[in-house]
């Protein structure tokens, strides 16, 4: 098998471009998904593979929205005065219906009964013994929330394909579903690459560095909803290297750091052609990330993500997420680009989309957003420091102070 460099094959796409490359083939690799029955409150971040129905009316009852009294609308006239009956709490059993020239307190959450039809505020009346003096004209259905008028018996509340939020969780646990038929999470097999590259627990020697790719990736597979499969590093030899990304296609998708440059020892895509693998691109006019690389080997979608740290988490942000969305049973999220006021003036070079690690901050009322100093591609700290990137336009050279900019939050810890 040849060592040398692999050159590119294809035109260069603009993330965008890519992006939509990525969603389009796997999207249309269709393919029957496992399901597995999760327990509600385990399944965060998991996609639903069934719909979830009501088991009943919401609310199952009229419900009173406010602390007050519970009165007939028509007779709790601006200075009228009715006598209060009794009192509801919420979880009461009410079975009476309001007496005739009555009114009855009621908390919030609780039953209002037959023959109310309002709620008036505790804060609109006056308590006398008794005897309760309504302030202002009550309206029809004020402050109630009539039965059934959320959700019918028997409808669907949640659909498959669904992403298990904490509002989705609540709203299965409210309808008593406290078990979720979930797709399976994809599983993403993460593999480094590099004869640099020491594990984690080992000490480096002077001049080679720790596996940090592999915990970055790790994490942004579970917040994509994925299921990490640690693979370890492989040297950059064409041995080492076939062998470990064998073992990767196993699984839905394998995603490799480094050896996508195009230096004498960047054999990623060299070994994966020989393996038979398809490619769909292999850069992406962005900084960094450029030599990102995407294909499919067999059933298994692959990227192949520059090495150097901020490439390789931003090349993930970017094309790994939509992949595993859609492997998930969901649809593909959009890229969250928010506006934000430039504070610094910027200069980069044209060519390129950049994105810069940087801060947002919102104490203002408005995003108001700056480039931090760093050192490149392989400067985590900065990116440690930076809760966005600034998203700089290929075009753009010089943007001014005050300027509306793009920034991609890092959704991790916004
Ligand atoms: P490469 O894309 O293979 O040329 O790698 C570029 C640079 O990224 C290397 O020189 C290392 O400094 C860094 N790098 C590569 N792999 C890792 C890794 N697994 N963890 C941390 N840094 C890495
Ligand atoms: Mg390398």
């Amino acid at each position: 098998m040849s060592q040398t460099q692999f050159a590119s094959l294809f035109a260069m796409l603009s993330y965008e471009q890519a992006r939509r490359t990525v969603i389009e083939q796997v999207a249309k690799a269709k393919r029957p998904r496992a399901k597995s029955s999760v327990s509600v409150w385990d399944a965060l971040g998991f996609v639903l593979a069934e719909q979830v129905k009501t088991d009943r009316e919401y609310p199952p009852f009229d419900r009173s929205t406010r602390d007050g009294y519970a009165a007939r609308a028509s007779g709790a006239a601006p200075g009228a005065t009715l006598r209060c009956a009794g009192e509801i709490k919420a979880g009461d059993t009410v079975a009476q219906p309001l007496g005739a020239g009555t009114c009855v307190q009621i908390m919030t959450g609780a039953a209002v009964p037959a023959g109310a039809d309002a709620v008036v505020m505790i804060e609109h009346t006056h308590r006398d013994g008794d005897m309760v003096r309504f302030d202002r004209a009550a309206q029809p259905g004020q402050n109630i929330v009539p039965r059934g008028s959320e959700a019918k018996s028997g409808q669907t509340i949640l659909s498959a394909g669904m992403r298990l939020g904490y509002a989705e969780l609540a709203l299965a646990a409210q309808v008593g579903a406290t078990q979720l038929c979930c797709s399976a999470k994809p599983r993403v097999a993460v593999l480094s690459t590099g004869d640099e590259v020491v594990a984690i627990d080992q000490s480096p020697g002077a001049f080679q560095i720790r596996n940090s790719n592999s915990v970055s990736l790790a994490a942004q597979v579970r917040l994509a909803g994925g299921e990490p499969v640690l693979l370890g590093n492989a040297a950059d030899n064409v041995e080492d290297l076939r062998a470990k990304i064998q073992r990767g296609l196993q699984e839905d998708v394998l995603v490799l750091s480094g050896g996508v440059s195009m230096g004498k020892y960047d054999l990623v895509e060299t070994v994966l052609k020989d393996l038979g693998a398809e490619f769909y691109f292999d850069s992406v006019a962005i900084r960094p990330g450029k030599p990102a690389v995407f294909g499919k080997c067999g059933d298994t979608f692959v990227f192949g993500l520059p090495g150097n740290p901020v490439s390789t988490m931003v090349t993930f942000e970017l094309f790994v997420i939509p992949a595993v969305d859609l492997l998930s049973g969901a649809t593909a999220r959009d890229l969250p680009l928010v506006q934000a006021k430039l504070g610094v003036a910027l200069r980069e070079k044209p060519g390129l989309t950049h994105f810069l690690p940087a801060c947002v901050d919102w104490r203002d009322g408005a995003p108001l957003v700056n480039a931090l100093p760093w050192q490149g591609s392989g400067d985590i700290a900065t990116l440690a420091h930076a809760n966005c990137f600034l998203v700089v336009d290929a075009k753009q050279e010089q943007i001014s102070a005050g300027e509306t900019v793009r920034i991609m939050l890092r959704k991790d810890v916004t």
